[in-house]
């Protein structure tokens, strides 16, 4: 049937607009390897349907064709009738470019310059309390890493703007951050670099592996960094690397195998963290004949490193339980067992012991511990950073006039459901999304809505949010 119908069709093509279809039978035989496409739109066959083949080897779709004879009807050619129109002398090509309007053109955007950056200079290096104030408006708690981070940033960049190897060689400032999941590494990271606006890339220790190995090889975090800088070398090579989860990469025990995940990627990575000429593929992650590669310096380079080392609480405790339970300081054994942060007394012995090589650990000379995230700073994050997730869908219920209000237990109750999942305030985000669901899609029903208050029985599925008309105040009666 279907065939008999498209048969039809043609049929009537050919009848209404007077054109061949010779073209078109005839190339439906021959099995191109290539679709044809409609020389107006540039859509293919499959896109546009069939198409009308013209002299010349010119095909256009239905759409266009008819678009053509609607504008030359409407235009100064009101004269053409379509019926007339002998298609074996009809120069299809030539009178379509004079259709072609000139304002039609459409010209080629021309690439955005950005503004030329002036070179950074002792100056515009914000004193550490000037760092730490900054990351304080986004990064709640954890202030002696925002104290570390500062202070070995902004030695680095000294380091960086006066090139001091002269006598005195002022040592890179690479850092190690300890911390459980979820609780700012990345974040601290993130916005350290915008705001120091120099260029970041951020890694999984896990992607990488020994040169020849499946997997990304070292030199690929550098590629990143390059591409972050918009392949401006320069920039890149004051840039900042972060690789998260590098406890994945701790030597493998009992291991007869090579270690080309582990051990192998800490010895590959030496070379970078300390500064030396690399050479990194441009565009790709790993170097072979066809990706073009250039020369990166990674001396000013700054490696930040980090990851939850999950059992290295437990090798902290044994040492101090051993250490505290000989001589006159002897401690109760379970001193440490209710202790959250161990962590803070962590030592480079511990660190080789879990299974990080001595010379990796000496390269990284700044480290430091993150705090897990406590139920109250949790309630913090909720409200308190210059993007705080409430803020953000305040905002977006001011655009309907309404005004969103958390009161404090539901904030709690936010907060301890996000405890329970042990993500760290990762699980926050989605908490709150899975509340707002019904609020965002029920508010924008009624005009007369001015303002929701979110509760703590609400969250505990005990209760509704409270719904304040314009005026006047009510319960929501219903919830999905
Ligand atoms: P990780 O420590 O695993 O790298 P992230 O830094 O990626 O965790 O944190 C995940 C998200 O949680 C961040 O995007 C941020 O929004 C939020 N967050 C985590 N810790 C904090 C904090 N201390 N202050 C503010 N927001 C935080």
């Amino acid at each position: 049937m279907e065939h008999i119908d498209e048969k039809d069709d043609e049929k009537n093509l050919t009848k209404d607009t007077g054109l061949s279809e010779q073209g078109e039978t005839k190339d439906s035989s021959h099995s191109d390897e290539y679709e044809k496409f409609c020389y107006m739109c540039r859509r293919s066959e499959s896109q546009a349907g069939k198409l009308i083949h013209m002299p010349g080897d010119v095909y256009i779709c239905q759409d266009c064709m008819q678009r053509t004879f609607d504008s030359l009807n409407n235009g100064n050619v009101r004269f053409l009738d379509i019926g007339a129109i002998d298609p074996s002398k009809f120069d299809f090509s030539n009178f379509m470019k004079q259709q072609i309007p000139k304002s039609q053109k459409v010209k080629q955007k021309k690439k955005e310059k950005k503004p030329e950056e002036a070179p950074i200079t002792l100056k515009d290096i914000p004193a550490p309390h000037k760092i730490k104030a900054n990351l304080d408006e986004y990064v709640i708690g954890q202030d002696y890493a925002k104290k570390v981070i500062s202070v070995a940033v902004y030695n680095h960049y000294k380091r960086v703007v006066t090139d001091t190897m002269d006598d005195i060689e002022i040592d890179k400032s690479n850092m190690l951050m300890i911390g459980p999941t979820g609780c700012g590494k990345t974040y601290l990271v993130k916005t350290l670099a915008r705001l120091l606006n120099v260029p970041l890339a951020i890694t999984d220790a896990t992607a990488l592996t020994e040169a020849g190995y499946i997997g990304d090889d070292v030199e690929s975090v550098l590629s990143k960094l390059l591409a972050a800088a918009d392949n401006d070398v320069e920039r890149a090579e004051r840039g900042i690397v972060f690789i998260d989860e590098i406890d994945k990469i701790a030597k493998k025990k009992n291991t007869n195998s090579r270690d080309v995940s582990g051990e192998s990627v800490q010895q590959g990575m030496l070379k970078l963290l300390e500064g030396s000429e690399v050479e990194v593929p441009v565009g790709a992650s790993s170097k072979n004949a066809m990706v073009p590669t250039t020369t990166i310096n990674t001396k000013n380079i700054l490696f930040i490193c980090g990851g939850a080392f999950p059992d290295l609480d437990e090798i902290i405790k044994a040492r101090l339980t051993k250490q505290s339970s000989i001589g006159f300081r002897a401690d109760l054994k379970d001193k440490y067992d209710n202790e959250p942060n161990l962590a803070k007394y962590v030592t480079i012995e511990d660190l080789r012991e879990f299974g990080m090589i001595p010379e990796f650990i000496g390269r990284l000379p700044v480290i430091y511990s993150l705090e897990a995230l406590s139920e109250d700073m949790l309630v913090r994050i909720l409200k308190e950073p210059k993007n705080a997730i409430i803020k953000q869908y305040q905002k977006l219920l001011a655009l309907d006039e309404v005004e969103l209000v958390f009161d404090d237990g539901a904030l709690r109750a936010i907060s301890r459901r996000a405890m329970e999942r042990k993500t760290g305030a990762r699980a926050l985000r989605s908490i709150i999304e899975e509340i707002m669901l019904d609020i965002m899609y029920e508010i924008p029903k009624d005009d007369n809505i001015g303002r929701v208050t979110i509760t703590e029985d609400y969250i505990l599925n005990k209760g509704l949010p409270i719904i304040e008309m314009r005026g006047v105040k009510s319960l929501l009666t219903t919830r999905d």
